[in-house]
């Protein structure tokens, strides 16, 4: 028969996993499980709905080693599939994670297109990563096989079909015989032993058992297997004699002084089938006898990452509603965190039963990258996706999960300061997402898990500590924005301020000063930029000899705005320039970092900040500045370069750079 050829991307895929250099092969099984368990699922959840008669026997999966044959089998009684479906689930990649990896792998190849073909055989270590992560499902099987057939026959239909396939030459599917009602049996033909992997270790009892209990424990129906057992042969010696206590004595010996018969301990093998799996979500179970790595190994597996969370919050909730829940703090942001690409939400269990695999409603957007799942017998099975999001149950459920991931990372935040800084690198862009896009309704939420980069301290703090270290008369919390630190540090009013004591609090991210206007400042004390006119540390004699220099210069003052020709709203005196002759402020709602974030928005459109030259009276260029205030073409000429250097200082563009150059250029061969 013609074989039928893979999709490109499919091959790809295939192309990696039959040369897989990974070393995790073994997770290939629990790949195949976790599919089996979904169509199981899915047909239950049929047949809840439909109504229809019951299938065949009890939903389960069977697992069949066979030594002689080289084979391994994985059976399972659920949904099945049709012709069409073996075509295209297994000739195609259609699932999520798949296409991720996929994308993923595609952005990669853009970027090293040149080492492309460096060789194809051996994928790059973070390739393997990306396997880990999605867990890219029936492919993976590939990783241990060279042969693979499925056989299926779906829910519903007296037909059953054969796809079977040896790899990247394609895959043919032909009708066959399925007797025993609907499912699925995948056999994989394992790939001959290497020099250091055992292929035939997937064959062995032990070996089968102990990755079923490692990566499939919880699977809600019985992984069975036929489990051949040597065992200490029964005696029923109990009934030799009549004592009216209990022996567990195998051997005889006991102390109640009757006679016993000695016997030689003697063994039997039994061939049994057994259920390998516990099937207890791991939800259900105490916590106090799960470890971190049961918590890590369902997550990793559940949530396709290949790195262990940070944190997880696992509680039983009583009350109003009762529900468990499991919730997981990721170590890292998925590459696709902040597009519109991911998805957020929770996976919704009623009862054991999953009815939702990512339900958006429990979690604020702002926790978006915490994973996991509620379960609740309070939510009806068959409840619909808008009855769910009128639900009192599910509003009561997201606001009590809210509060607990709050409380998670407050906790996290006081013992773990490290493990703290490093969800806040991940996740920190989130929480200032929060309060920005709420308008401040959430700041009180939230204000507490920020963390910004201290110019005293030189490490990140919250706004508490911050508060808590003010100088004796500060009343503001002082704050410097700008596209990195070095850029503000080279700021006039940040040598001011820190060299007079003060501590600032560094900002280089698009969002905070957004957020921060959406703030009601922190603890009665309100964020002041350290470029703000009005900013309150100037003594009264301070204040009012800038004040009589401003009158004495008015006049100057007045013909360095006009000769900037509208590109300022006022030019003024300020005694917070430290060293510098000059630099740029703001008036008004928009700030200049504000209006350079807004810029470069698609959107952005023309909002611009009012700007405000502020001039050093003590600085020697004043001086030079106030001999030329009657040559109004030097003093134009003077005035362009001040306002072009304040300009760069600000981290702004020229608005004439060749202008700028020829006065410079003028200066220099007077
Ligand atoms: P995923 O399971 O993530 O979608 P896979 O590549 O593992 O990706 O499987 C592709 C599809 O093949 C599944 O989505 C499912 O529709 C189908 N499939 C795989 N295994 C089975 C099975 N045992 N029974 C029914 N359908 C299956």
């Amino acid at each position: 028969m013609a074989k039928k050829q893979f999709k490109t991307e499919s091959k790809r895929l295939l192309d990696l996993m039959i040369n897989s250099v990974y070393t995790n092969k073994e997770i290939f099984l629990r790949e195949l499980i976790s599919n089996a368990s979904d169509a199981l699922d899915k047909l239950h959840f049929k047949l809840l709905t439909d109504n229809s008669a019951g299938a065949g026997g009890a939903l389960e999966i069977r697992i069949v080693p066979d030594k002689e044959k080289r084979t391994l089998t994985i059976i399972d009684n659920g949904i099945g599939m049709s012709r069409d479906e073996l075509e295209q689930n297994l000739g195609t990649i259609a699932k999520s994670g798949t296409l991720a990896f996929r994308s993923a792998m595609q952005k990669k190849g853009e970027g090293e297109a040149e080492n492309a073909e460096a060789d194809a055989n051996a994928p790059a270590a973070d390739e393997l990563e990306v396997i880990g992560q999605f867990g890219v499902g029936f492919y993976s099987a590939f990783m241990v096989a060279d042969k693979i057939s499925v056989l299926s026959r779906a829910h519903g239909s007296d037909e059953a079909n054969i796809w079977e396939s040896e790899g990247l030459d394609g895959y043919t599917v032909s009708p066959a015989e399925k007797a025993d009602g609907c499912g699925t049996v995948i056999t994989l033909h394992l790939k001959p032993n290497g020099e250091d992997e055992r292929f035939d270790r997937y064959l062995e009892t032990y070996t089968l058992k102990e990755l079923i209990k490692k990566y499939s424990d919880y699977i809600r129906y019985p992984i069975k297997m036929m489990v051949e057992e040597t065992r200490l042969k029964e005696h029923d010696h109990d009934h030799d004699h009549e004592c009216d206590h209990d022996h567990d004595h195998a051997d005889g010996e006991c102390d109640c002084g009757h006679e016993h018969e000695h016997k030689e301990p003697e063994y039997e093998t039994v061939t049994e089938e057994q259920t390998l799996n516990s099937m207890v979500p791991l939800w259900r179970r105490n916590k106090s006898e799960l470890t971190d790595e049961d918590y890590n190994g369902f997550y990793t597996d559940k949530f396709h990452d290949f790195e262990a969370p940070l944190a997880h919050i696992h509680s039983r909730t009583e009350g109003g509603v009762t529900y468990n829940s499991i919730l997981f703090i990721p170590a890292s942001a998925p590459y696709n965190y902040f597009s519109k690409n991911y998805k957020r939400g929770l996976q919704l269990y009623s009862n054991g039963v999953m009815i939702m695999e990512s339900c958006e409603d429990l979690l604020p957007e702002y926790f978006g990258f915490v994973k996991g799942l509620v379960d609740s017998s309070d939510i009806s099975l068959n409840i619909s996706r808008e009855m769910l999001q009128q639900s009192r149950q599910l509003r009561a459920i997201a606001s009590g999960l809210k509060k607990k991931i709050k409380s998670e990372l407050e906790r996290m935040l006081e013992n773990d300061r490290e493990k703290y800084e490093k969800f806040f690198k991940a996740f920190g862009l989130s929480l200032k997402y929060g309060i920005y896009e709420s308008y401040g309704m959430e700041a009180e939420n939230l204000k507490d898990l920020l963390l910004y980069k201290s110019a005293k301290e030189d490490k990140l703090v919250t706004f508490k500590e911050y508060a808590a270290r003010l100088l004796e008369n500060q009343t503001e919390i002082y704050y410097a924005c700008g596209e990195s630190e070095e850029m503000i540090k080279s700021l006039p009013q940040y040598k001011y301020l820190t060299e007079k004591g003060y501590d600032v609090l560094l900002m280089t991210e698009n969002v905070d000063e957004f957020m921060l206007r959406m703030m009601n400042g922190y603890d009665g004390k309100p964020f002041k930029s350290i470029t703000d006119n009005d900013i309150n540390i100037q003594d009264e004699d301070e204040k009012k000899a800038i004040e009589e220099k401003q009158k004495q210069h008015a006049e100057l003052l007045e013909a360095v705005k006009t000769a900037l020709d509208g590109k300022v709203k006022e030019v003024r005196l300020s005694m917070r320039l430290a060293d510098s002759p000059a630099a740029l402020t703001s008036d008004g709602p928009l700030s200049l970092e504000m209006e350079k974030v807004l810029s470069e928005m698609p959107m952005g459109g023309e909002a611009k900040a009012e700007r405000i030259l502020e001039l050093n009276p003590d600085h020697p260029v004043f001086e030079a500045l106030n001999k030329v205030k009657d040559d109004a073409e030097a003093l134009a000429n003077y005035a362009g370069i001040l306002y072009g250097q304040a300009q760069l200082l600000a981290g702004l563009k020229l608005d004439d750079p060749a202008k700028f150059a020829e006065s410079l250029n003028a200066l220099m061969v007077k």
